[in-house]
């Protein structure tokens, strides 16, 4: 039987850091060997299993990325953007893959990831759902397919204590509707007053913050006798764990580069 994959995470008390921690329990695959956090953070030198209602572990979470990621073949990290620079460099380092599902990443943090993936493989996700990855994948081809005199919009919904907007998958699905269309569109962020007529060229953008939704995205391809609408609702965040570890299972023994959740589904 083959080794698991050695993982270190980062955001390890967050919400998705304690689903991908009981996603991880029992399987034989994959193993969580070290867990970051922020210092200060009240749950350093915390157990992970017990932090999630499991058994103890024997791994207790830290401060310190380096360390963590030496311990490790594969990082996960889904914390904040504050963080992704340093620890992609970090995996640089250590000479280990990185998962990055952390969102709202500008320039600085992507600029990162490439130089990163110039020596370890990296897999950047906005969403590390199945699902999402058809759905990009239906999105430019339903577009090519009606044209580009069917408007665009995209509506997505998050639970209240999300704190970026547009959601990260919402300006990928964005990115590929304005790429289908030629290019030249551009994105118009919600509407408010007298905005006028719908320009031919925008792609639309509108975020709800509900309550406890998972994420749910929607592409309108509307025309005037028409109106496709392809949805994806996440209907919890295990999805985006069990993705999390597709994704990490992926990357080990990849050469370095740049990876998508679109080459794991092989889409
Ligand atoms: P959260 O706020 O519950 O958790 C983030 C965790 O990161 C916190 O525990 C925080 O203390 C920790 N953190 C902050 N700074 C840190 C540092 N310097 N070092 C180590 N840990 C640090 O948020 P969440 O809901 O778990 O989401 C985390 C990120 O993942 C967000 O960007 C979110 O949008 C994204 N997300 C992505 C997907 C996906 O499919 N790619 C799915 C869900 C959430």
């Amino acid at each position: 039987m083959t080794a698991p994959v050695a993982i270190a995470l980062v955001g390890a008390a967050g919400r998705m850091g304690k689903e991908i921690i009981k996603a991880a329990a029992g399987r034989q695959d994959v193993v969580i060997v070290a867990a970051v956090e922020r210092s200060g953070s009240p749950n350093l030198g915390a157990d992970i299993g017990q932090l999630c209602g499991l058994p103890p572990s024997g791994v207790t979470i830290t401060e310190d990325v380096l360390a963590a990621f030496h311990q490790a073949r594969i990082a996960i990290e889904l914390s904040s953007p504050s963080v992704t620079a340093r620890a992609c460099r970090c995996a640089a380092d250590a000479g280990i893959g990185y998962v990055c599902g952390t969102t709202g990443l500008g320039e600085v943090e992507l600029s990162a990831l490439d130089e990163a993936s110039r020596l370890v493989p990296v897999l950047v996700a906005s969403n590390l759902s199945p699902g999402i990855a058809v759905l990009r994948s239906l999105l430019g081809q339903a577009i090519a397919a009606l044209g580009p005199h069917y408007d665009v919009e995209i509506i997505e919904s998050h639970h209240r204590g999300k704190v970026d907007a547009p959601s990260g998958t919402a300006l990928e699905l964005a990115r590929c509707a304005v790429e289908a269309l030629g290019g030249s569109s551009d994105l118009r962020h919600g509407r408010n007053g007298p905005v006028g007529p719908r320009s031919a060229h925008e792609v639309g953008m509108h975020a709800v913050r509900a309550g406890g939704v998972f994420g749910d995205h929607t592409v309108v391809i509307a025309g005037m006798e028409e109106r496709l609408e392809l949805t994806h609702r996440a209907q919890s965040r295990a999805l985006f764990a069990q993705g999390a570890l597709r994704a990490a299972l992926f990357l080990h023994g990849k050469p370095k580069g740049r990876y998508t959740m679109g080459d794991v589904f092989g889409l």
